[in-house]
């Protein structure tokens, strides 16, 4: 028995299904395959959900330190303050963590020769690159230090190639090198523009998965102690008798300290308690993804020589095997505009033949848009505000922000450490436990996974080949995903070739039947980007 549903989902097409009624043998099943995934996922010293809500029960509106924002910054932040004792929580409007800028960018972990020398950006540049592969192993998130070219296609600009050497190894840039045989840069890489005379080798950069990046930061974060409080909008934050008044649409919380990291919103929240005001402009990158089939192109991550507007469009792998062509630099007014544009995206079309040839565009398989929250001074400003103390900015958090995140986390930490005399957490655990991926598996174990559990034998997602068990897994972990993009963003379901055209029923089937949420009432990603428009039968 089941109810058809037909749904109208934005990957372009229409589907029927069958939607579960209420079984009471199934719900048992459900609820078993629970409790077995927990005691599978939950790693060593990592806690459980259940026990995390148990020992918080009771807390009120009132903290010593809230973050305002959950993206990269604001979660970095939150997980070296767990390191401490302290009673701190997240302040996200969305519905979950990485939903802004952390979700939309080139994914690379820079080496650190494009901010200025001596300035906090170049500082953090290279501290967070130092940082990442020991941060990748302790919160099992992707990332490879694959190196990158930045290349030069004019011997009058090679003086240009070396300028950047210079400010790189004065930043503190290990193994820069500017190659300027021929032979050699083009066995590293073949596709090179023919037109290529020089570059610049930084064999310490690298590529991450943003997504879980943000999402392990967060998670651990959240396993030591620290709250998270989704879909609540920070509105206004007055100074009240030790601390601030934070209006937000759930209600009024109280705090000793603010730390401000509202991306490309932070300037509004500065300018709302400082007499010294900041202005950040919303920088738009449009980006073209081509499918794994293109992925290996390139083997590094390749920039053209950076201009006014930054690092200009680079070609590069992802660390899940796609090739990544982009962004545009396009300044915005609108600080919500993320759609791409035709305009934008013939730009990075037409940009990135110029040092990379036989690019495949055909093979693209979405397109996106993110915005740098870029501040009219092109600094980080990461500091207790003088004429207001207790609030902390993290805010000109643009590109290098991913890569800067955990030396950022640690700066704002060791701020408030310092201000507040807090002591060490004598609980903290550094280490997560990621979703298992099947594909990391022998033969032998993956047989004995699924024998275990026969989620791990359900494909879900037929191009990123995703099982229902990691999906579970998804739902389930702390911070556990409640929608598609959720999903999406911490297993790849929907990630793949056909843009969840096939997965979308059948993630959304999960989300109901684990979560109890009714089908009607399932989003994209979160507040009204519901799928289900109506029921077929009710036109009968
Ligand atoms: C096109 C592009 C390419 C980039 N490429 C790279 C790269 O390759 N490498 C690199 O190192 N960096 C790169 N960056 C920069 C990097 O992505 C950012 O620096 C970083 O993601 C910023 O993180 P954040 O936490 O400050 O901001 P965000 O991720 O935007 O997080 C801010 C959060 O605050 C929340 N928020 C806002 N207002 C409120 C409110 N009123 N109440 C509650 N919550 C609120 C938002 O919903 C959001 O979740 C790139 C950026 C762009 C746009």
């Amino acid at each position: 028995m089941g109810v058809e549903t037909r749904l109208v989902c934005p990957a372009f097409y229409e589907a029927v299904m069958v939607l579960p009624t209420e079984d009471s043998s199934e719900n048992a099943r459900c609820t078993q395959r629970r409790i077995n995934r927990l005691a599978v996922c939950s790693g060593a010293g990592v806690r459980t959900q259940d026990s995390i809500l148990q020992r918080r029960k009771g807390t009120k509106n009132m903290y010593d330190v809230i973050i305002i924002g959950a993206g990269v910054a604001g979660s970095a932040s939150a997980r070296e303050l767990s390191r401490y004792r302290v009673n701190a929580c997240v302040l996200e409007r969305e519905e979950d963590v990485c939903c802004g800028t952390s979700k939309a960018n080139s994914a690379i972990v820079h080496a650190g020769y494009d901010a200025p020398e001596g300035s906090l950006m170049a500082k953090l540049n290279v501290e967070g690159n130092e940082m990442m592969p020991a941060l990748s192993k302790e919160l099992d998130f992707p990332f490879s230090r694959c190196g990158s070219f930045v290349v030069c296609v004019d011997e009058e600009q090679l003086p240009d190639l070396q300028a950047l050497y210079e400010r790189g190894t004065a930043n503190g840039v290990r193994d820069l090198e500017v190659i300027t045989d021929q032979a050699r840069f083009r066995e590293m890489e073949p596709n090179l523009a023919d037109e290529v005379v020089g570059v610049l080798y930084a064999p310490t950069a690298g590529i991450v998965c943003p997504f879980n990046l943000n999402i392990a930061l967060a998670e651990n974060a959240y396993t030591n102690g620290i709250d998270f409080k989704f879909n609540t909008e920070v509105q206004t934050i007055r100074k009240i008798e030790g601390g601030w008044a934070i209006d937000t649409n759930q209600g009024v919380y109280e705090t000793r300290y603010v730390v401000n990291a509202a991306g490309v919103h932070a300037d509004h929240f500065h300018n709302m308690v400082s007499e010294t005001k900041i202005h950040i402009t919303p920088r738009r990158g449009d980006y073209c993804l081509l499918d794994k089939s293109a992925g290996n192109h390139v083997s590094r991550t390749i920039f053209a020589l950076p201009g006014k507007y930054g690092k200009g469009v680079l070609v590069s792998p992802t660390v899940h095997g796609n090739l990544i062509v982009g962004p545009t630099a396009i300044d915005i007014e609108d600080k919500e505009a993320t759609a791409t544009t035709r305009e934008g995206l013939d730009e990075v079309i037409s940009k990135a033949g110029m040092n990379v040839k036989d690019l495949p565009m055909r093979q693209v398989i979405t397109s996106f848009a993110g915005l740098r929250a870029h501040e009219d001074h092109h600094e980080f400003i990461v500091e207790e505000l003088k004429d207001a103390p207790g609030f902390v900015d993290c805010a000109g958090i643009e590109s290098p922000g991913l890569t800067s995140c955990p030396a950022i986390g640690r700066m704002v930490a060791g701020i408030l450490r310092d201000k507040m005399g807090l002591e060490p957490n004598p609980d903290f655990v550094g280490t997560r436990q990621g979703i298992l991926d099947p594909d990391t598996l022998t033969k032998e174990e993956r047989a004995e996974l699924i024998r275990k559990d026969p989620a791990y034998g359900n494909i879900i997602c037929r191009c990123e080949m995703v099982t229902e068990g990691e999906i579970l897994d998804a739902i389930h972990r702390p911070l556990g995903a409640r929608s598609l993009d959720g999903i999406k963003r911490r297993t790849r379901a929907g990630m793949g070739r056909c843009q969840a055209g096939f997965c979308t029923p059948r993630s959304m089937e999960l989300l109901h039947r684990e979560l109890g949420i009714p089908m009607t009432e399932i989003t994209k990603t979160g507040g009204r980007s519901q799928l289900v428009v109506g029921f077929n039968k009710d036109r009968i």
